[in-house]
């Protein structure tokens, strides 16, 4: 029954003079989200987007695209009447609440926005007329204007706009508005939520993924592949880059101690992850650390790993608790795939009792050991990576 949605943003509202850049990101996601499922028409006005749908589509799977675009508060499906002459409106009013509830028997409130401040009558007695209108041609009706089961609003601009229905959308700001940075993406639960958290707040995201072959298999890559695929569903397309880490993370065992391994890779993936970075105009580092939920990411440890590097690092699960992200990661679908048995690089050279108080002191001199050849390692490891685009 509906060829339209009408599209409320919140934070893009507070943007002041830059507010179109904000808007024109939200009209371009808009349309990526919608592209495969028919012909829309997305414009702003005043504060909205509207997205009109002249032919067929498929409302649910447009509803749910939408659901993936950051800067969306509201999703309101609309019916859209073309006229703004009273009695006309009246009338197709009291149509949609024919046709949109079968079944009468509940409460509302009429609710009006007049974009023209001489339209002939005012917001109270819009809701007022309205209302009276609705209850007259519909007597099981009731009105509650404290809690009412439904709110039925009409705006009236050029044209005029139905509706009654509003869906949450995933708020944010629109993606490719805050930048870019990369996102270290292993195959667990964690770096996937804390990439989708990171676009949320507007930024575009790369990834990069560190592999040991023949330690770990093509089905562990094609997990971090897959994972990629699922967050981009809200991120926009993902570069991702898949460094091969065998040859450093075999000198890292054969020179240093074992307690020390996973602190000592980590820090090589964060300094490799940081030159694509750089590389690649990110402006920070994404990872999925959480305070204490493993060894490697104590105080202390999480202080030996940042210490590398000169860019910030965000990490948006640092002080979540295991379980609140196994909600998030099931609401945006990667839980799934994440759980899937496949070794990660990081578990095949872990020691039984890694250091979990590493002092700075310490590792800084067991790197030393890797003097010899480990710049020489890392330049083969940057050369040698594999870029795959998802889309
Ligand atoms: P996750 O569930 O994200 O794998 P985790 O709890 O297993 O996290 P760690 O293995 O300590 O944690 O890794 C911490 C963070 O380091 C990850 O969230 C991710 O950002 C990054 N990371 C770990 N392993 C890799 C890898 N093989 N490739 C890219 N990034 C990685
Ligand atoms: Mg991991």
């Amino acid at each position: 029954m509906y060829k339209a949605f009408l599209i409320k943003y919140a934070e893009i509202g507070i943007k002041g003079k830059n507010r179109y850049i904000f808007e024109n990101a939200l009209k371009d996601q808009i349309k990526n989200a919608l592209k495969n499922l028919g012909n829309f028409l997305v414009s702003k006005e005043q504060g909205r987007v509207y997205i009109e749908c002249p032919d067929e589509f498929d409302y649910e799977e447009s509803v749910e695209a939408l659901k993936t675009v950051f800067g969306i508060a509201w999703i309101c499906p609309v019916m859209i009447v073309d006229t703004i002459e009273w009695e006309e409106l009246k009338t197709a009013v009291g149509d949609y609440v024919e046709k949109r509830y079968p079944d009468r028997n509940f409460t509302f409130k009429m609710e009006a926005k007049r974009a023209d401040k001489n339209y002939p009558l005012t917001t109270p007695e819009m809701c007022m007329k309205m209302g009276g209108y609705l209850l007259e041609r519909f007597p099981e009706l009731k009105v509650d204007v404290h809690n009412p089961q439904v709110r039925i609003m009409v705006e009236v601009r050029t044209r005029s706009y139905v509706y009654s229905e509003v869906i949450p959308g995933p708020g944010g700001m629109p993606v490719g508005t805050s930048g870019k940075a990369m996102l270290l993406l292993s195959g667990g639960i964690d770096s996937p939520v804390a990439g989708y958290m990171i676009a949320k707040r507007g930024v575009a995201i790369d990834a990069v993924y560190f592999h040991a072959p023949p330690y770990t298999s093509e089905r562990a890559k094609q997990k971090v592949v897959d994972l990629a695929k699922l967050i981009s569903r809200y991120t926009g397309p993902i570069k991702l880059h898949v460094v091969n880490f065998t040859d450093i993370q075999l000198y890292i065992y054969e020179k240093c101690p074992h307690e020390e391994l996973t602190i000592i890779m980590r820090r090589y993936m964060m300094r490799i992850a940081e030159t694509i970075a750089e590389e690649t105009g990110c402006l920070g580092l994404i990872t999925g650390e959480s305070i204490g939920q493993v060894a490697s990411q104590t105080l202390q440890s999480l202080m030996s790993t940042n210490e590398v590097c000169n860019m910030p690092v965000y990490r948006p699960l640092i002080a979540f608790d295991k379980q609140d992200i196994v909600t998030i990661s099931e609401k945006i679908n990667t839980y799934e795939t994440s759980i899937l048995p496949f070794e990660d690089c990081c578990t095949i050279f872990v020691a039984k009792h890694p250091v979990t108080k590493p002092s700075a002191k310490v590792i800084r001199h067991s790197e030393k050991l890797l003097e010899e050849n480990i710049e020489a390692l890392t330049k083969t490891a940057l050369e040698t990576k594999e870029i795959i685009m998802i889309k």
